[in-house]
């Protein structure tokens, strides 16, 4: 069956990834655009600012985008796909889901609100069911499902397939693209030959966002994961491959190999946009270890990457890898709209 869907900040460099991922989708067909004021009104070829690599599909350039308010989207559209600056997002998402809208979203705003589900499908696809709290506590029709941020879900899915060693404290080094901070978020002149230590707001991002996605929902309350997960995040300047440096220790002691096995049969999701296998773990020679150079990268920008585990003092290191905006952004709403889909919530 398919779905008619929305993109909100379509003109974005997220909002792109989502036309990219959307034309050609076997569920879901555009049905309306949206950003700015200063866009609404004008066809999406001309008000979005392209930079992806592949041209604007003819039908998409021609949508004539709508100013982002729940009075311009049609009754009749199914899903709301959200790459809205936070501050905007925290606005008018609430008044879409009051207005019967099912929003996948991946702005920071309400991510960590206690009735707001925070997914990846492949990883916590039950915590989706706290919908029916946030109903209950917020009279909606419509619903509010997050992703999380692209630094957090790039190791996530690692740490989820190690679990069972009995997690119990993360240390964790990011070196993150430039595709991060939005299409004008970092200046030439800052990145050139630099690397920007310290991403604000995004280290405390990473530690609370992984104890949730982490963490169980017993149908009524979501407890969060006990491990310790320290962040330090910085800058560097690649297009689209965040590279993150992963210390781990657990209450057993993996081994290695007991490590790559575990992440190389993390499950996927039985939805089009999961990769089978989730994760591909890299071989242990230097050239075969995960570089944030797109071109080493394997599959379609939905697929973590890891390797390099060696022993330490405490635990175990390695290197992971993802797509900012698609694994980490437009992907990952995306195959959470999948799984609102499958699961019968739209
Ligand atoms: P961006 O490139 O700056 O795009 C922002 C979009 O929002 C544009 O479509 C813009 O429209 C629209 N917009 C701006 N102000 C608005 C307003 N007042 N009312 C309505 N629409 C408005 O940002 P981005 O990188 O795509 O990020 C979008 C969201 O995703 C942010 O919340 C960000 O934190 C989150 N996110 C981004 C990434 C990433 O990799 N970039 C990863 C995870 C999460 P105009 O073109 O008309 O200005």
């Amino acid at each position: 069956m398919s779905h008619r869907v929305g993109v909100l900040g379509a003109t974005g460099a997220v909002g792109q990834r989502f036309i990219r991922l959307l034309d050609d989708h076997p569920e879901f067909e555009i049905a309306c655009l949206t950003a700015s004021d200063a866009s609404a009104g004008e066809p999406y070829g001309e008000a979005a600012k392209w930079r992806l690599d592949t041209p604007i599909p003819d039908e998409v350039g021609e949508i004539t985008v709508r100013a982002t308010d729940p009075a311009e989207i049609p009754d009749d559209v199914d899903l709301l796909f959200s790459s809205l600056p936070s501050d905007v997002a925290a606005e008018i998402e609430p008044d879409l889901c009051a207005a019967g809208y099912v929003v996948s979203s991946n702005s920071s705003n309400d991510r960590l609100a206690d009735d707001v589900p925070l997914t990846i499908p492949e990883i916590n696809p039950d915590h989706l069911d706290l919908i029916e709290v946030q109903r209950d506590e917020r009279g909606w029709d419509g619903a509010l499902v997050k992703n999380p941020n692209c630094s957090t879900i790039t190791m996530v899915p690692t740490l989820a397939a190690l679990t069972e060693f009995g997690l119990e404290r993360v240390q964790v080094s990011t070196l993150q693209a430039v595709s991060g901070a939005g299409y004008s978020g970092v200046t030439s002149m800052e990145i050139l030959d630099n690397a920007v230590p310290h991403i604000g707001g995004e280290e405390e991002k990473m530690e609370t966002e992984s104890r949730k996605l982490l963490g169980e929902f017993d149908g009524a309350e979501l407890s969060q994961h006990p491990a310790d997960v320290a962040a330090s995040c910085n800058r560097i300047p690649t297009l689209d491959g965040h590279l993150e440096n992963v210390f781990a220790e657990f209450a057993d002691d993996p081994s290695p190999g007991a490590v790559r096995e575990a992440m190389a049969s993390a499950p996927s999701a039985d939805l089009p946009s999961s990769p089978d296998p989730l994760i591909h773990v890299f071989g242990e020679d230097r050239p075969e270890r995960p570089q944030p150079r797109m071109d080493r990268m394997r599959g379609d920008g939905m697929r973590i990457v890891a390797g390099g585990v060696q022993s330490t003092a405490e635990g175990v290191k390695y290197d992971c890898l993802a797509h900012n905006t698609i694994r980490g952004a437009a992907g990952a709403s995306l195959l959470n709209g999948e799984l609102l889909a499958n699961e019968g919530w739209i």
